[in-house]
């Protein structure tokens, strides 16, 4: 058996979408988990549709995530150049090869009389003109033309592209290792461009030709592929490489939340929902993408979201760590059918992970939201926070958005249980426990709680008439953790002055 060699095959277009993210995470686990080597490959020929930035961007994204490349354009290795455009007499010498043996041939009709035989044909009722076997004699090429007018051509530098010469009637079988036996008949295959008037080559060509030359093992890539790889088979034919061809494995497609149609860029502005690693911040404002990143996600809940969608172990087991999935992870086990792209899914992956990941590790990215806010915390408070709320949030965010009564006063009181709980007339009597409380020296959550309840039995009341006024009074929710731990983290003075205002608040709650 040949090493393990894949590829990560991005084109720097823009944004990495969720889904080359998969692509990317795939190829990985299988290369991690076979000792094989995992490359990244920068498809940048198609200068039209080059973005600048994405290349750092689709770098940074791997990063985070933790699955960079062991060879690319950054890490270099002994197969690069890794970036297409690099890779330029490459591409020129294999052209040449494949014109030599007579797979390929020179085509020099311009866009304008392609556009032309379009129109005739269609005015004709042909809607589907292809540049193939039954019409390539027709058209002006290095087959129909005399070796004469050819070699003028070639030496006036007339535009020209070279295209494979495909010839019908063949069969081209693929053994997917997803999709199983897939079969091609080369008739349904057009003339296709390999090199274009510019001297860059089309994706296929590049693509093939690399493979190749980078001696990879296996290609991992979506679905929207699987079409492409009849010609791709046709073409490691006519360069003779047929026996060391690739293996194919094609990923299913990532469908929008609903579970119909395929999810789009669109779908998370739609939605609200990331379908990005990362922020794309390059460009206009209204091209800004929002990442899973800050979105709140750790790379730990979404690797192994990731990996869920259109894989899965054959257990019941779902939380698998990087490594873990390097064990689990088999290509055999990926799904023929689309995958759901359910954010709730990730949501809770991200709880999940939430819970489990060490404090000292979330609490940094607690203090960045509180930083961002304005407010420094210390290590300890920042810890604390993280500890006391993380069984309750599932994006990072929440921790400000649900703890930021632990450094601001409250500025929004949840109304009903106070419509339900504050009895105005009752005020003398809670006035009583904030004389308790401010009277009280060790503030720590058991103090707190045997003061609250000994003012609660001096005056027969139950926790669930005190505890609602009390949370509601210091956080501006009855929701969150232990009502005594929240109080120690508040403080003595603060706790004693929010009760006061919440006091007023309440009353002017019951009167409105
Ligand atoms: N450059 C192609 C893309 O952007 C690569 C497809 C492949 O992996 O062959 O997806």
């Amino acid at each position: 058996m040949n090493p393990v060699r894949v590829r990560f095959a991005p084109s720097p277009t823009g944004a990495l979408h969720i889904g080359g993210l998969r692509t990317a995470l795939y190829n990985y686990l299988f290369a991690r988990g076979n000792g094989g080597v995992f490359v990244l490959r920068i498809e940048d020929t198609d200068q039209k549709r080059y973005v600048e930035g994405a290349e750092e961007y689709i770098a940074e994204s791997l990063e985070w995530c933790g699955i960079s490349p062991d060879e690319g354009p950054q890490k270099g290795g002994n197969y690069g150049p890794y970036r297409q455009s690099e890779r330029r007499e490459i591409y020129a010498e294999y052209t040449q090869k494949l014109l030599d043996n007579g797979s390929a041939y020179y085509a020099f009709d311009t866009e304008e009389e392609l556009n032309d035989r379009r129109e005739a044909e269609k005015a004709a009722g042909n809607h589907n003109f292809r540049y193939d076997a039954a019409t390539r004699m027709g058209m002006r090429n290095s087959l129909s033309l005399s070796a004469e007018e050819t070699a003028k051509l070639l030496e006036s530098n007339a535009p020209r592209v070279v295209r494979l010469k495909v010839d019908p009637g063949h069969t081209v079988v693929i053994n997917d290792i997803v999709r199983g036996r897939v079969e091609f008949a080369s008739a349904e295959v057009d003339d296709k461009v390999l090199m274009k008037a510019d001297g860059l080559p089309t994706y296929h060509l590049a693509n093939v030709v690399d493979d190749h030359l980078m001696e990879i093992s296996h290609v991992i890539r979506g679905e929207e592929w699987l079409p492409s790889t009849a010609l791709h088979v046709l073409l490691y034919r006519a360069f003779g490489w047929e026996d060391t061809m690739p293996q194919f494995a094609h990923l299913p497609l990532l469908l929008k939340p609903t579970g119909k149609g395929k999810l789009s860029k669109r779908d998370g502005q739609k939605l609200g929902i990331p379908v990005f690693p990362i922020n794309w911040e390059k460009g206009a404002p209204e091209d800004f993408l929002q990442g899973f990143r800050e979105t709140g996600l750790l790379p730990a809940a979404t690797i192994n979201f990731l990996a869920f969608l259109g894989w899965n172990p054959g257990t019941e087991q779902e939380l698998f760590q990087l490594e873990e999935l390097v064990e689990a992870f088999s290509l055999e086990r990926i799904n023929k059918s689309g995958a759901r792209f359910d954010f709730d899914k990730a949501r809770w992956f991200n709880q999940q992970y939430l819970i489990t990941t060490p404090v000292a590790e979330v609490a940094p990215l607690v203090r960045a939201q509180f930083a961002a806010a304005g407010h420094e915390l210390s290590d300890e408070l920042a810890a604390t926070i993280t500890e006391m709320l993380r069984e309750r949030v599932h994006l990072i965010p929440e921790f400000f958005t649900k703890g930021r009564f632990f450094v601001e006063p409250v500025s929004e009181y949840e109304e009903k249980p106070i419509r339900k709980k504050w009895k105005p007339e009752q005020r003398p009597v809670f006035d009583q426990l904030i004389t308790d409380l401010a009277g009280l020296d060790d503030w720590s959550a058991p103090a707190i709680k045997a003061t609250t309840v000994a003012f609660m039995e001096r005056n027969e009341l139950g926790f669930g008439a005190v505890l609602p006024i009390l949370r509601v009074a210091v956080s501006g929710t009855v929701q969150g953790p232990d009502a005594f731990e929240m109080l120690a983290v508040v403080g003595r003075e603060n706790t004693v002055s929010r009760l006061r205002t919440g006091y007023d608040a309440f009353d002017q709650i019951k009167a409105g």
